[in-house]
């Protein structure tokens, strides 16, 4: 299949950043020699739906080297990077991705990709998912299963699986412990600060900093910011998460009030609205807005336009909105993920695990699916465990092993 790319001749520079990846994912590099020569995927036709950039690119030659037919997508008009496209469309994956697609390219890439009849699926954020459920259902009955990279995209699983409605098995890959504790946590955490600082190259130490959403990501980016040197404050709707940021040293409060007092908003939360009018109208002039969370939904487009006297491109990747009383408040990469659009995502090292975890499920999925329902699976033990101690090896830490004795007493009544 003929990939659909930006520019062929992208391809040199985009070698270039997928061979500076390999140099630090000790956990793929072992997978794929291993799967080099034991082709567990041998004739499996696989789409990958990803921010593509260098650490995906280096995840689709893995699968390809397993013996995959691999068809990739990007899953954010925004985060494709051309260069990286076009190395790995040179590299015989077939790509149907270029940054800046617009949402009819967007809604094409995906029906293209899915042509090619997949076996397996790996999905971020549930785009794919939605569309065989709905548009491309035809296609659902062929497929052995897939994963999932995200905390919304699980969470729009659970519900398909709560209605009996899910098509095929789906491995919640973002609940595995070395996906969420690693790339939500600290990924977001410092990736998000790299989005924040390289477009807006702002300060952030002495500024108020104000973090929607204290789950894994918030968490990340809430205590980066505290190493910064800035006073975070937290909004939050669950009363436990609440806690946890008061006794991390936090300040918790509603948006609401918490709009006066921040000079940089950043959402996390995989809901929508959660800075909306309301908001904008009581921000201090100069206020910048980004989004980390899911798509653009956070942070209210609309609202935001409707509020504007004048808008325009500030610095690449920020637009400028003049309100009504004369306050300029900043949105940064038209409210989607700001690491991703204005960045290159989550740290080498990070993706290293998240990948892993991703490749060793599609293996799973060809070696297991005969005894897999249609169901939200977690990862598997073996594989989480598999994953960290590879991670371990590479970074050349060694554990402590239970002498027999203490075997005993912990497994005494
Ligand atoms: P999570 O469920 O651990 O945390 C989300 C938190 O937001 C919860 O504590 C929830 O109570 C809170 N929340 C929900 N609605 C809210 C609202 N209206 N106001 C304030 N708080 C609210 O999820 P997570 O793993 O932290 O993921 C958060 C989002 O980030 C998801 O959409 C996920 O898909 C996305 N994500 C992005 C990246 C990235 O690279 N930028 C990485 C991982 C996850
Ligand atoms: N596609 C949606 C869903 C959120 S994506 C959207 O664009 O809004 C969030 C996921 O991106 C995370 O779970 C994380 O694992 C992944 N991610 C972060 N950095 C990445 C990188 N460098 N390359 C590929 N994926 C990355």
């Amino acid at each position: 299949m003929k990939s659909m790319i930006r520019d062929i001749g992208l391809a040199g520079q985009g070698h270039t950043k997928i061979n500076w990846v390999k140099e630090f994912m000790p956990v793929l590099n072992t997978l794929n020699a291993e799967v080099s020569a034991a082709k567990p995927l041998a004739g499996k036709n696989i789409v990958i739906t990803m921010h593509l950039e260098a650490k995906t690119a280096y995840l689709g030659i893995v699968l390809k080297n397993a013996g995959a037919n691999v068809v990739v997508t990007g899953s954010n008009p925004l985060s494709t990077q051309d260069d990286v496209a076009a190395a790995l469309a040179d590299q015989g994956v077939t790509v149907y991705a270029w940054y800046n697609c617009t949402a009819g390219e967007y809604d094409n890439f995906l029906h293209q990709a899915l042509d090619s009849q997949p076996d397996i699926i790996i999905d971020d954020g549930g785009d794919l998912v939605s569309l065989l459920h709905g548009e491309r259902s035809e296609l659902a009955g062929k497929i052995l299963g897939g994963s999932e990279e995200t905390t919304t995209g699980v969470i729009r699983l659970r519900a398909l699986a709560a209605e009996q409605r899910l098509k095929f098995p789906m491995i919640a890959v973002n609940d595995a412990y070395c996906k969420y504790l690693f790339d939500n946590r600290y990924g977001t955490g410092q990736s998000t600060w790299d989005g924040i600082m390289r477009t807006t190259n702002l300060t952030i130490a002495g500024k108020t900093v104000v973090i929607a959403g204290y789950g894994w990501c918030g968490k990340g980016v809430a205590l980066r910011a505290k190493g910064l040197g800035a006073n975070v404050i937290v909004t939050e709707i669950d009363p436990i998460k609440a806690i946890e940021a008061v006794f991390d040293g936090f300040r918790v409060m509603p948006m609401a009030e918490a709009a006066a007092y921040g000079d940089i908003f950043v959402t996390l939360t995989g809901c929508k609205d959660v800075i909306r009018g309301e908001h904008i109208k009581r921000m201090k002039s100069g206020a910048v807005m980004a989004n980390a969370g899911h798509f653009d939904v956070e942070i209210n487009k609309a609202d935001l336009a409707g509020l504007a006297v004048s808008t325009r491109v500030a610095r690449k990747n920020i637009e400028e909105f003049v309100l009504e009383n004369g306050n300029k408040v900043y949105l940064l990469a038209e409210g989607r993920l700001v690491n991703l659009a204005a960045g290159d995502g989550h740290p080498t090292e990070i993706m290293d695990l998240s990948f892993a975890l991703q490749a060793l499920s599609a293996i799973h999925i060809a070696q297991h699916h005969h005894q897999l329902d249609n169901k939200v699976y977690t990862v598997t033990p073996e594989i989480n465990a598999r994953v960290a101690e590879l991670k371990l090896k590479a970074l050349d830490v060694r554990l402590d092993a239970l002498t027999a004795e203490q075997q005993h007493y912990l497994n005494q009544a």
